[in-house]
């Protein structure tokens, strides 16, 4: 495939082209969420003004136009992620939705005192505190698998810790500080032979590389839309149909039962049993629009396009005097986390900002980590397909401004 034309693709985002502070926009917030194609942006526009209505209800034309989009979405993730049913599909609010789904439904019945739940020290808080709330529950443990120096996991480790009591393994495809790419496959394989369902948090790994979950041999896998280009507010949850039939529902109400009787009510089959309530219809509709742009890229160009961007930005950073950076997996995808020197993150993140320079300073919601490198926050730099070399250099030379007016 030819090299992707990244100046015709800033144009299909509209927010790519504002400025801030009267300075043009480095957006290197991508980890946090991402910008939006114009088509993403008239699909939800094009549902509001033409197809709204509610889901699964009403047969009228508009009804059924408005369940076309909700399902038709779901048809896009379960091909998205190769999942083997769009029936194992369930759309929820995003990966927090998602995971929490499997807490209290999944994990919440079925743990008892002395079983544990592993999990990683470079989780997400998404990956972690659903866990510690249904453990806290139910008198079972969550225990953290380790990471080396370079933000790798160690896998023998992680293994270590699936014994007999483990009733659910957890893992970060990508880690979202660290950009560390981790051997899900292996995990995969490992939990198969011991009888571990894995839950695996795609949500840094969706917007960078073409998910498998077959071929990934895991249980559960949440992805977030608005990471992908897609609204806020839209995700989805995959899980196998032995899990999802075995599940109680989380919520009550509308569109999940089949029939309702005070002597006992029947749930619809997942994934609708999943789905209670009026959904994010238009965000869904903007869901398909924007696997549909990934798609039209490919992720095998897109890849090499932000591997590239990635080695550049590292590159160009690393000679910045007094530069630390976290995380240094061999595989990992474009995100840097990193400090300078005598410059609180917080005052370098404000500073970039007044330069037009978009970037997280904190915890990134993910203290654990923190604790395992001693700071209390880190800077991140996280990239797109739609980021250039131009705008690594402009950040750089951002970077070194703010040195010279602090130290
Ligand atoms: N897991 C990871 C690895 C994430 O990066 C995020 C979002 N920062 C989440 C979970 C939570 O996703 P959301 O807030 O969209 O539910």
């Amino acid at each position: 495939a030819p090299a992707l034309d990244v100046e015709r693709i800033r144009r299909d985002f509209p927010l790519l082209s504002r400025t801030v502070h009267g300075k043009p926009l480095i957006y290197f917030d991508n980890a946090n969420t991402g910008q939006k194609p114009a088509s993403v942006i008239e699909a939800v526009d094009r549902h509001y003004r033409e197809h709204n209505a509610n889901v699964a209800r009403a047969v009228h034309l508009l009804g059924e136009e408005a369940t076309g989009a909700y399902e038709g979405a779901r048809d896009a993730i379960a091909r998205f992620i190769n999942a083997p049913s769009r029936d194992e599909v369930i759309l929820t609010s995003g990966t927090t939705q998602s995971i929490n789904l499997v807490a209290y439904s999944y994990a919440l019945p079925r743990l008892k005192p002395g079983d544990a739940i592993v999990t990683t020290v470079m989780e997400h808080h998404a990956n972690i505190v659903p866990w510690q709330l249904v453990a806290e529950r139910t008198g079972a443990t969550v225990k953290a698998a380790p990471i080396d120096a370079d933000g790798e996991l160690i896998l023998e480790a992680y293994l270590r810790l699936l014994t007999p009591e483990v009733k659910l393994a957890c893992v970060a495809h990508v880690s979202n500080v660290l950009g560390t790419v981790n051997p899900v496959r292996e995990i995969g394989r490992e939990c198969r032979r011991r009888g571990i369902p894995l839950l695996v948090d795609g949500s840094q790994a969706a917007p960078h590389r073409p998910i498998d979950v077959q071929a990934l041999g895991c249980d559960f896998y949440a992805i977030t839309g608005h990471k992908m280009l897609a609204p806020t507010g839209t995700g989805a949850l995959w899980a196998r149909r032995e899990h999802l039939m075995a599940m109680p529902p989380l919520f009550g109400g509308g569109e999940m039962i089949r029939e309702v009787r005070f002597d006992g009510t029947v749930f619809a089959d997942p994934p609708h049993r999943f789905e209670a309530g009026t959904p994010n219809i238009a965000g869904f509709a903007g869901v398909s629009a924007a696997i549909d742009y990934l798609q039209g890229i490919g992720f095998d160009r897109l890849k090499a396009y932000e591997q590239d961007l990635l080695a550049y930005a590292t590159d160009a950073l690393e000679r910045v005097p007094g530069v630390r950076i976290f995380g240094r997996a061999k595989e990992k995808e474009p995100v840097i986390s990193f400090l300078i020197e005598g410059v609180h993150a917080n005052d370098m993140a404000t500073l970039l900002d007044l330069q037009g320079v978009a970037v997280r300073s904190g915890h990134h919601c993910a203290h654990p980590l923190m604790q395992f490198f001693g700071v209390p926050a880190t800077l991140r730099a996280s990239l797109a397909f739609y980021n250039t070399k131009a705008e690594v250099d402009g950040f750089i030379e951002a970077i070194a401004k703010v040195r010279t007016l602090l130290l």
